[in-house]
């Protein structure tokens, strides 16, 4: 088989690519290791920016996005049982952001895929990039017990943290930057209306909460919790205390609870890794990048790397300019390097770190206080949130 553009994994990196290239008329394969019922299961990200709204828009795939997104104009912080809201749409001129969650943009991107024939072959197993210097690529796999082969004039990797394509980089022309934070994120997905209308970010001497939605009658809760902790040790009742006591009396007063039929331990970890292109091969993503979930950025750099990459390639081919494509990596990094470091200053003011001293603590509160009251200060919040620009 022979493709123009050979795509490792059909997430949201894979699949928006996918879209792209094909609206500007490249030939496009997604190779994706699991079957579609797994990939669209995944309860992961719920906050979109306004670029991937907007992406959605420009790619015709928003009709249920625009029935169903919540739109927020603001969201809140809490410290020392005290709430303040920062109003993000006044302070960037407009820009909001959109709670629709990742299964939901999954399911739209799917669905459009099959209706404009986008090649995907699910269930494709030990897939191996070969010959990624030269300038005749190819990608093996195994398909129903059958060795195949892709042709591609490149392939770009969008196989996630776990997958395949950043190994076939050779270490000494890559370098590894990275962040294993001493916490997790204990998440629970339950049938109950949100405790507000926009989410409320906690950050209390137990460690951080979040009180997060899905839908007007789904909500999404997370509290930090120790790397080693066992779900079986969190029963819903002693989660719910944990979270109404992080949140704060103002914060869960109006809290319902009921039970949950999602509960997960997350990881968290900033992780880059240079450059996000070697020889004929590209990377984006979580296969090139990771940020801890506290700014809600992952999917949203996910699709920024593949806007950069579409226009690159449609440069290429319709233009007969490679000059986006050697600009990649550099360019992408740039905001990739942005979102980590609000990523990590994010996390940094939310959490309890053990083995601090009552210093740091006092450094979060004299953060959070000067947030509360700086217009300044909640611009560069507001601004970061909704999404930078790329240059
Ligand atoms: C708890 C949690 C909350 C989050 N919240 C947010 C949020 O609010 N906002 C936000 O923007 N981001 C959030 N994220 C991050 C976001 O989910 C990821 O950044 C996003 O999924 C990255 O997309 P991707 O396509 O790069 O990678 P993935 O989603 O990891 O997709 C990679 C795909 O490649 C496939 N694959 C892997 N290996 C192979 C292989 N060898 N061969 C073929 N296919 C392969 C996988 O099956 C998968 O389908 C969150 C993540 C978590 C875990």
């Amino acid at each position: 088989m022979r493709t123009q553009i050979a795509i490792i994994g059909a997430g949201p990196a894979g699949l928006f690519l996918g879209h792209l290239l094909h609206k500007a008329g490249i030939e496009v394969t997604i190779l994706e290791r699991k079957d579609r019922a797994y990939v669209e299961g995944r309860v992961r990200a719920g906050v979109l920016e306004q670029g991937t709204t907007n992406l959605m828009k420009q790619l015709g795939v928003d009709a249920r996005l625009k029935k169903e997104g919540l739109v927020h104009t603001s969201t809140n912080l809490a410290y020392d049982g005290e709430i303040f809201r920062i109003n993000m749409a006044e302070l960037t001129g407009g820009s909001t952001v959109t709670v629709y969650g990742q299964q939901e943009v999954m399911r739209d991107l799917f669905d459009a895929a099959a209706e404009r024939g986008i090649k995907i072959i699910f269930d494709a197993g030990d897939v191996t990039l070969h010959e990624i210097e030269s300038d005749h690529p190819f990608v093996t796999y195994k398909k129903d017990e059958s060795e195949e082969r892709l042709d591609c004039d490149y392939i770009v990797g969008c196989d996630g943290y776990h997958g395949v394509s950043r190994g076939a980089i050779p270490a000494s022309a890559y370098t590894a930057f990275e962040r294993v934070y001493p916490f997790g994120w204990l998440g629970i997905l339950a049938d109950v209306p949100p405790v507000n209308h926009e989410l409320i970010y906690a950050n209390h001497a137990n460690g951080f909460a979040l009180a997060s939605m899905r839908s007007p009658t789904r909500s999404r809760y997370y509290i930090q919790c120790s790397v080693d902790e066992k779900i079986e040790d969190w029963p819903d009742e002693r989660f719910w205390d944990e979270v109404c006591l992080r949140l704060g009396p103002e914060g869960s007063h109006n809290l319902v609870r009921g039970p949950s039929f999602e509960k997960t331990i997350a990881p968290l970890r900033s992780f880059v890794g240079e450059p996000m292109r070697f020889g004929r091969l590209f990377l984006a993503g979580d296969a090139a990048h990771i940020v801890p979930p506290t700014g809600a950025k992952g999917l949203n750099l996910a699709v920024s790397d593949v806007t950069i990459l579409g226009e690159a390639f449609a440069e290429f081919y319709n233009l007969g300019s490679p000059k986006g494509l050697e600009g990649y990596s550099a360019r992408a990094l740039k905001r990739v390097w942005k979102a980590e470091r609000f990523s990590w200053w994010f996390t940094s003011i939310m959490h309890r770190f053990p083995n601090t001293e009552a210093f740091d603590r006092k450094m979060q509160i004299a953060e959070l206080s000067y947030l509360k009251t700086s217009r300044a200060a909640q611009t560069t919040l507001a601004e970061n949130y909704v999404g930078l620009p790329i240059e």
